[in-house]
């Protein structure tokens, strides 16, 4: 076994020889993991019997569980390791874009260059296959697909890195659109005092960078019983988040923003807040579903850490708590006019499901989805709602 050997050579202490070792076992492992993810000969034939279905998904994790002990390895390896996926006929299911977060800026360049090339090869192959589909109704090369997401994760990341070609006319491209004015913009992502709500979570998408981003400043709190009255279902409004006077980049001369919302939440609410920055809702003009019953957050502490610029685009991985910036979209972008104007109003804060309720549960905004909060300030007026998958 290589893990073996490589592991005698370090216990010798030769270092030069010991990063050889690593890289060589790092060889061994692509090898591996590639050779676990290639698709069973039937694939293309028959559907798979339920043993083979879950054969093919112990596979699968046991390739994701030796990629991610291969994140602690060289940027020259994650790199490698993203490659080697690109390059073979893996059906990836998306373990090649979830390693793009962990390939090194540097290395962005190469990757992409690389993606476009399978990109234009694959296209060859799945337009031939599409000629010998129709006769023998054989199902097409989802590589295509793969290789596609890894250039959507790219694009999120170093947007210029990405030709004009391929974002035109790609959902990508309304994401990118105020570009110059959301990179004005401030963003921070919340970072967990008792650590982040991770349980949920595979370990590849643990390993995040965003989860790991240094905090700064004081400490903000979220979640927790609101003081504020819903005049639509009559109860209690839920806590979200109060920011203070520190943050005047968002709230502007206010002393603070309390941010609370309605526990059937849903479709868009508008609130007005007042001086002090307490929020009144206003009241909707029609009757409303109750379709959600939302229990309150548990109360915790979180702190900021500036957004650096490779996450300021976030899709749908990794720390989605995020105070400003660009929202992270699950459907369609669906950005509010300030009430009565035509003024697009910015994203305030993004909260993402699973965070621990009151009542020991997980709270799930719709299916998983997510909380955003816009804001107004001129009218003093913030604007919640709901999506997701
Ligand atoms: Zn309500």
């Amino acid at each position: 076994m290589p893990l073996a050997s490589g592991a005698g050579i370090f216990a010798e202490g030769a270092s030069l020889q010991g990063n050889q070792a690593m890289s060589s076992r790092a060889e061994d492992e692509i090898k591996t993991i590639v050779t676990l993810m290639k698709r069973p000969a039937f694939y293309l034939r028959r559907p798979a019997t339920t043993e083979e279905a879950q054969d093919w998904s112990d596979r699968i994790l046991e390739a994701e569980r030796r990629a991610v002990a291969l994140l602690e390895s060289s940027p020259a390896d994650r790199l490698a390791l993203v490659m080697a996926l690109l390059d073979t006929d893996v059906v990836g299911h998306l373990l090649a874009p979830k390693l793009v977060p962990f390939v090194d800026e540097n290395d962005l360049p190469t990757l992409v260059e690389r993606a476009l090339n399978v990109r234009a090869s694959v296209a060859r192959a799945v337009s031939f296959l599409d000629r010998i589909k129709g006769r023998m109704g054989l199902r097409g090369s989802t590589k295509f697909e793969d290789v596609d997401s890894v250039l959507d994760e790219v694009a999120c990341q170093q947007p210029e890195l990405v030709p004009r070609e391929y974002i035109e006319g790609h959902w990508l491209q309304t994401q990118m659109r105020k570009e110059d004015e959301l990179a004005a913009l401030p963003a921070f992502h919340l970072v967990f005092e008792d650590g982040p709500p991770l349980d949920h979570l595979r370990e590849i998408d643990r390993r995040h960078p965003t989860w790991h981003l240094p905090a700064e400043g004081p400490s903000y709190r979220l979640g927790g019983p609101g003081q504020g009255w819903c005049p639509s279902c009559e109860q209690p409004l839920i806590h979200l988040m109060t920011l203070d006077s520190s943050l005047k980049e968002f709230i502007g001369s206010l002393p603070k923003l309390v941010l609370e919302t309605c526990p059937h939440l849903f479709t868009k609410a508008w609130y007005q807040h007042d001086d002090e920055g307490h929020p009144t809702r206003i009241a909707p003009t029609e009757a409303e579903e109750d379709r959600y019953d939302h229990i309150p957050i548990q109360e915790q502490k979180v702190r900021l850490a500036r957004t650096p610029k490779r996450w300021l685009h976030q899709w749908t991985y990794g720390n989605l708590f995020r105070l400003g910036g660009p929202p992270s979209w699950i459907q369609a972008p669906d950005i509010p006019k300030a009430p009565g104007t035509d003024r697009d109003m910015r994203l305030l804060l993004q909260i993402d499901s699973y965070l621990p309720d009151v009542k020991g549960g997980s709270v799930q905004l719709g299916d998983s989805g997510l909380l955003y909060v816009f804001w107004d300030a001129q009218t003093r007026t913030s604007c919640h709602f709901i999506q997701c998958t």
